[in-house]
C-alpha cells in the first residue's frame, strides 16, 4: 500500500446488523454440539458449497467434535447476483468420493432453495450413507422446492445480507457480522 492511500471502511456500507458476531459464534457452537451429538464417533463429511459458506465451514469444523473430514464444491446460479435462477453450474465438484460416508451439506443461505435442490439430487446419486443439510441461515418464506434441512442456525427476514461469508458483487465477505447494506451501495 502506497503512503497516503485511503481505506475503506466496509462498515461504513451497512445500513443495519442483523445477526452480531457474538449471536453467530454461540449459534455455531451450538449447531457443533448438536452435529457432534448426532454423529458422535462417525466421520463426517462436511462439504462447503463455495464460496459463501467458506467462513461458516471453517468455524463449524471446529466446533464439532466428531471426526470431520472436509471437501468443497463450487456453483454458480446463472443470473443476476441477488436473484437465484434456479439453474446451477458445477464449478468445481468434489476432490473425493463420497460413496458410503456421512455428508454434510454446508450452506450459508437457504433462499430459494433452487441451489440446495440441485445439489442434493447430484449428491445423492452417488450413494453416502446419509446426506444431511446444515444451513447457517434461511430466508423466512422464500422455499420455492421443499428442502429438508436439518440443522438451520437462524431463520432471517427476505432481505439481500452480507457478511460471515455472504457477498454482494464479492465484497463485504469478511465481514464478523451479518447485515443489511445501505441503499446506495446498489446504486453504484
Ligand atoms: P437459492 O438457490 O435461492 O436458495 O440461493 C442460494 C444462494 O444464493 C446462496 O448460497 C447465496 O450464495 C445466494 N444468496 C441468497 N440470498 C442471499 C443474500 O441475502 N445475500 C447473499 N447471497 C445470497
Amino acid at each position: 500500500m502506497g503512503e497516503g492511500t485511503q481505506f475503506v471502511d466496509l462498515h461504513d456500507s451497512i445500513s443495519h446488523v442483523v445477526l452480531s458476531e457474538e449471536e453467530i459464534q454461540a449459534k455455531v457452537s451450538e449447531l457443533g454440539k448438536q452435529i457432534s451429538a448426532d454423529y458422535g464417533d462417525e466421520p463426517v463429511l462436511l462439504v462447503g458449497v463455495l464460496r459463501g459458506a467458506a467462513i461458516f465451514v471453517a468455524d463449524l469444523a471446529r466446533a464439532i467434535s466428531s471426526p470431520v473430514e472436509l471437501d468443497f464444491m463450487a456453483v454458480s446460479s446463472y443470473g443476476s447476483s441477488t436473484k437465484s435462477s434456479g439453474v446451477v453450474r458445477i464449478l468445481k465438484d468434489l476432490d473425493e468420493t463420497i460413496e458410503g460416508r456421512h455428508v454434510l451439506v454446508c450452506e450459508d443461505i437457504l433462499d430459494t432453495g433452487l441451489t440446495l435442490k440441485y445439489l442434493l439430487k447430484n449428491l445423492a446419486s452417488r450413494k453416502p450413507a446419509s446426506l444431511e443439510i446444515v444451513a447457517l441461515l434461511s430466508k423466512q418464506g422464500k422455499q420455492r422446492v421443499p428442502i429438508s434441512c436439518k440443522y438451520v442456525g437462524f431463520e432471517v427476514a427476505d432481505e439481500f445480507v452480507v457478511g460471515y461469508g455472504l457477498d454482494f458483487a464479492e465484497r463485504y465477505r469478511n465481514l464478523p457480522y451479518v447485515g443489511v447494506l445501505k441503499p446506495e451501495i446498489y446504486a453504484d
